[in-house]
């Protein structure tokens, strides 16, 4: 399996070595042969290419089997013009990568912990209001006047369908209940026609539960009552937010692990971004991102029919908790270890696993 990696900005070069190394690890213990291919992206390739994209790159990515997405420090990236290109946007679009798989799962002693929760947020990845891809050329966000701004939200029902049809599978393999989250006592038809696709997916997994949920109530609800919730199905915007929401109630966003799905392409990526304010510090948790390679690991392993993946994947999530409930995590799942530390004991406990 050939992977590109890019490292990416603030934290992501202290979190992806560590990833890397778990990696090898794994490559090594399991015979999967993985080759790793280091590539820039982000400030570092504005720097020596002048765009955040290098040429050639998306040619390179497609023929790779995967992608490993460092966080980006996407506010900065303003003016495509001036190659300020939004790389996850970038690659989300260009790979058709439209499902955003999210879960929150709590660790034994994790010491951040609010309530036991075990939940995938699923989000659509390539339409909704996100202005920088829902559209064919341009952007949706428009300055009518100096003080008039129009944002344009696009829903299909073709991209409805898939998610929902992403987020039913997912199901499948878990608790068998899908909640779909929506707006559409104020946004009706776009809405609307997303929670009508998600009962007509729904129609070929009778053995699932569905029930919809309005997303500010679902607010509410997932902090009132996480353990109610597995799947969790939604548009862009409202999955990036509630995301970030059920990360955090799981402990820490530093354990946000997240992979972007297409029916060829998949690329991992932690769902928070540069965190400029702890980058170089060691201190940043680098299981988001370990999280992050072991489910593109898994997708790997259930495209091409290899369990050797599905076992790794396996083998490093049982790793994780050992790591954490040890005490030897970082300190936002209530360790004691800076990021390096933690990925040095999380290597110790995979070996001593297999
Ligand atoms: P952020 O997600 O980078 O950080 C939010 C908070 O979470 C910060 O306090 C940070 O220290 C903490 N945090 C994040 N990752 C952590 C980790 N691994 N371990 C411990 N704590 C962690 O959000 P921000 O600071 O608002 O954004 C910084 C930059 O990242 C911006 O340029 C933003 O646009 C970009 N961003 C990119 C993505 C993406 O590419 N997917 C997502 C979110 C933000």
């Amino acid at each position: 399996m050939k992977i590109v990696v890019i490292a990416g900005d603030g934290i992501g070069p202290e979190t992806m070595s560590v990833a890397t190394d778990v990696l090898g690890v794994l490559s090594d213990c399991f015979g999967l042969n993985l080759v790793l291919q280091p590539e820039l992206g982000g400030h570092d390739s504005l720097k020596k290419y002048g765009t955040t994209i290098r040429n050639g790159l998306l040619d390179d990515v497609k023929q790779a089997d995967g992608l490993i997405l460092g966080p980006m420090s996407t506010y900065d990236f303003k003016d495509e013009s001036k190659g300020e290109i939004n790389p996850s946007k970038f690659f989300r679009k260009e790979l058709d990568l439209f499902a955003n798989i999210r879960p929150a799962k709590t660790y034994v002693g994790s010491g951040n912990v609010y309530k036991p929760l075990d939940l995938v947020v699923v989000r659509e990845n390539t339409e909704g209001f996100y202005a920088d891809r829902n559209m064919e050329s341009g952007g949706s966000e428009m300055l009518v006047t100096h003080d008039v701004v129009v944002s344009l939200r696009r829903i299909t029902r073709e991209c409805c369908e898939r998610i929902a049809r992403a987020a039913f599978d997912l199901a499948m393999t878990r608790r068998k209940h899908v909640t779909i989250v929506h707006k559409a006592n104020v946004l009706r038809i776009g809405d609307g026609m997303f929670i009508d696709s998600c009962h007509h997916v729904a129609k070929a997994y009778p053995e699932v539960r569905v029930d919809d949920v309005i997303v500010d109530a679902m607010m509410a609800h997932v902090v009132r009552t996480p353990e109610r919730y597995d799947v969790l199905v939604t548009t862009n915007m409202f999955g990036d937010i509630l995301s970030d929401l059920t990360a955090e109630l799981a402990g820490s966003l530093g354990m946000a692990g997240s992979i972007n799905a297409g029916a060829r392409y998949a690329m991992a990526q932690a769902a928070h971004g540069s965190a400029p304010d702890i980058a170089g510090k060691n201190i940043a948790n680098p299981f988001s991102q370990v999280i992050s390679a072991a489910m593109l690991l898994a997708w790997y392993g259930q495209q091409q029919k290899r369990s050797e993946f599905i076992r790794a994947s396996e083998a490093l999530h049982v790793a994780i908790a050992k790591t954490i409930a040890a005490g030897e995590g970082t300190a936002d799942v209530g360790g004691s270890h800076g990021t390096r530390q933690a990925g040095d004991a999380l290597v110790k406990h995979l070996k001593q696993s297999l």
